[in-house]
């Protein structure tokens, strides 16, 4: 029982951590796994074993605008101390952005400002091209 849960769990982790910048809600999850995996945990066990996820640290779980829907994204890895983030302030979302621009963005306040950014602890806030779309409806 406790491998199969395991096993489980694994496929939930690597389903959310092989689209970092997606957030899903549990049905969302259960529904995607069951399109990949014949052995996909059902919602019941989404929720429960994504529980584990977040308590551990490895998901976060946000409430989705301002709705009361709860969603989980990846919560990111040793790779997120090396790059800058850009947090959506209507949905959420959290992008992973590119090493490059991360980096060519870094060193351009460098340059400009001899200013040293910790890319870890520095999030950029606005709104994301989905909220944008959706426009004043919000
Ligand atoms: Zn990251
Ligand atoms: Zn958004």
């Amino acid at each position: 029982m406790a491998t199969y849960n395991t096993h489980q769990k694994e496929l939930l982790f690597e389903f959310l951590s092989s689209h970092p910048d997606t957030p899903y809600s549990v049905e969302e999850i259960a529904r995607e796994l069951s399109e990949i995996y014949t052995d996909a945990p059902g919602k019941s066990t989404v929720y429960r074993l994504i529980g584990q996820l977040v308590k551990n640290g490895k998901i976060k779980r946000f409430v989705k605008g301002n709705s009361r829907q709860f969603l989980y994204q990846f919560a990111g890895s040793e790779e997120c101390h090396h790059h800058l983030h850009l947090k959506c302030t209507a949905c959420g979302k959290l992008l992973h952005m590119g090493h490059k621009l991360s980096e060519s963005l870094l060193s351009d306040i460098l340059g400009e400002n001899d200013f040293t950014v910790e890319p870890d602890s520095t999030t950029l806030y606005g709104c994301c091209k989905d909220c944008k779309i959706k426009g004043g409806s919000l």
